[in-house]
């Protein structure tokens, strides 16, 4: 497929790509064949500096427009893409090193998200209630420029997280990429330019401590909105409080998922539990790379786990039938081998995998086998957050230690719990410390579920109406209906 990819991209200010002559260039490179497909400009602060002018500009008008013409637009956005998913997927697929399957699927769900923000603001109102003099009624108002710092191991879905409600709720965005996947979200620009009046959009390309740096520190920006490592969050938070502003946090995980002995497919939890730690290569915040297995059907579930595994397909990420590609780096492959090597010496038992494959015609590729560690909630391997395709195991038998042990994690982002007693879901739901609880189906997220961590794993809440108030400031107006009485007496 022709990629249709620009030789190099610039910022995307205005509407259009900013070309500038002596800028420095970083290349995006096809992480499994090192194949290199664009070069994009490191966006200094004058680049950043023009792409926040632009916002600030463009949010008098946008800001002031409907929610039903904004919802119109975003509706466009989602069809627009829709038209043209199969280059976008594939665009993802080359520039991450994931498989096309789940590229794909990245698309839907950041579709979804763009016509979900579109409905969603429609309904978004304010309150109003009789006060002893009048009433009074509340605006949900947009909060001016949002800086938007995204990952890149869901480009596509993380760059729709944010621009849908920021734009649906009325501010202008600029958006920084990963500098290790940023080419669908250059690509998108091309589709805003069409659709969105200049400065809503603006996406400004480059490295964290430079360009990202500048973004989050300039004084035109009124929000934060950050999905990445705590390690980055806590900067980004600490640039919020210099400032006041308000900063939504989407950060790591190391998710417990619970297995009951009282399970009755046995072989649907192994696939879900393996499919909740290894989707994304493990490469996702939301991975349940901690499986709680009760001792009485232990040894089963592990036999089941190993067989299922021995039969995945490693290979490219346009291979049929493989479920594990590439990780997304070198230095991503050196952080993996890094955990499992760790794991080994701090007395993990190694139960599957362990070791970095060669995979024919993608020799630069960082390909893992899926690794399954026998571990204590206590080793590091089951305590940070590795972002590879390895889960621990944790045996038990007392409940309340479980439930202690799987809440005893700095994260608290998502857990699963796999049973067949309702009362032991709903309990074991009640008490675990995680933003997001998934019964019987890990990873069961639709438009609409707020998703956002407990503790470390972040602040707010994402792909849900919930979101929608994080982009927006309230202004309560009152009106008073008689005279009020005089201050003056006598
Ligand atoms: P990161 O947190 O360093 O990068 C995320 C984004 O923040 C990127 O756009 C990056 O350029 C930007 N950034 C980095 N330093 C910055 C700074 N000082 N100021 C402003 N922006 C900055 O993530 P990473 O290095 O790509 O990955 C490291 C680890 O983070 C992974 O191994 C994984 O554990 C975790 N991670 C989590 C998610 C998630 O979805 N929660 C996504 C990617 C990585």
């Amino acid at each position: 497929m022709n990629l249709g990819l620009d030789a190099t991209y610039g910022a995307f200010i205005d509407n259009g790509f900013v070309e500038k002559s002596g800028a420095t260039t970083f290349s995006a490179i096809a992480p499994a064949t090192g194949a290199h497909l664009a070069d994009i400009v490191h966006c200094d602060t004058a680049d950043v500096d023009a792409a926040v002018a632009a916002a600030t500009r463009a949010f008098p008008a946008w800001s002031a427009t409907s929610a039903e013409e904004r919802g119109r637009l975003l509706n466009r956005l989602a069809d627009a893409l829709e038209s043209d998913l199969s280059r976008h997927a594939t665009i993802d697929a080359h520039d991450t090193g994931r498989r096309l399957y789940e590229t794909t699927f990245d698309q839907m769900v950041a579709i979804g998200q763009y016509r979900y923000f579109a409905g969603a603001i429609l309904t978004f109102e304010g309150t109003s209630r009789p006060i002893p003099n009048g009433l009074f009624v509340t605006k949900n108002e947009p909060l001016g420029v949002c800086a938007l710092v995204v990952p890149w191991n869901v480009p596509t879905i993380m760059a729709a997280c944010k621009i849908a409600p920021a734009l649906a709720a009325g501010n202008t965005v600029v958006i920084k990429p990963d500098e290790n996947a940023s080419l669908s979200t250059m690509e998108l620009g091309k589709k805003i330019a069409a659709i969105f009046p200049p400065g809503v959009v603006n996406i400004v390309p480059g490295g964290g401590p430079t360009t990202g740096q500048a973004l989050i520190h300039h004084p035109g920006v009124r929000k934060l909105s950050f999905t990445g490592s705590t390690e980055i969050g806590r900067i980004i938070a600490g640039a919020g409080a210099e400032a006041l502003l308000p900063v939504t946090l989407e950060l790591g995980g190391k998710s417990p998922a619970i297995v009951f002995p009282d399970i009755e497919d046995i072989d649907a939890v192994v696939d879900n539990a393996a499919f909740a730690s290894m989707y994304c290569n493990g490469q996702s915040c939301l991975a349940g790379t901690r499986l709680f297995l009760h001792e009485a059907i232990y040894d089963d579930f592990i036999g089941r786990l190993k067989a299922q595994l021995s039969r995945v397909r490693i290979g490219g990420p346009f291979e049929e039938g493989v479920t594990l590609t590439c990780l997304i780096s070198e230095k991503q492959g050196l952080r993996v081998a890094g955990y499992i090597d760790q794991a080994k010496r701090e007395g993990a038992k190694l139960l599957h995998g362990g070791e970095r494959i060669p995979v024919a015609g993608c020799n630069a590729g960082w390909f893992f086998e899926p690794t399954v560690f026998e571990a204590t909630n206590t080793m590091r391997i089951a305590r940070e957050e590795v972002f590879g395709p390895v889960l621990s195991v944790i045996r038990w038998n007392d409940y309340e230690t479980m439930i202690a042990e799987a809440n005893d994690s700095n994260y608290g982002l998502a857990s699963g719990i796999y049973t067949s007693n309702l009362r032991n879901a709903v309990e074991t739901a009640n008490r675990l410390e995680a933003g997001s609880v998934w019964i019987n189906q890990y990873f069961n997220l639709g438009n609409g579920t707020p998703f956002g961590g407990y503790k470390q794993s972040g602040l707010g809440r994402e792909f849900s109406h919930e979101t929608l108030r994080h982009y927006t400031q309230i202004k309560s107006i009152a009106v008073a209906t008689k005279t009020p009485e005089p201050f003056f007496v006598g």
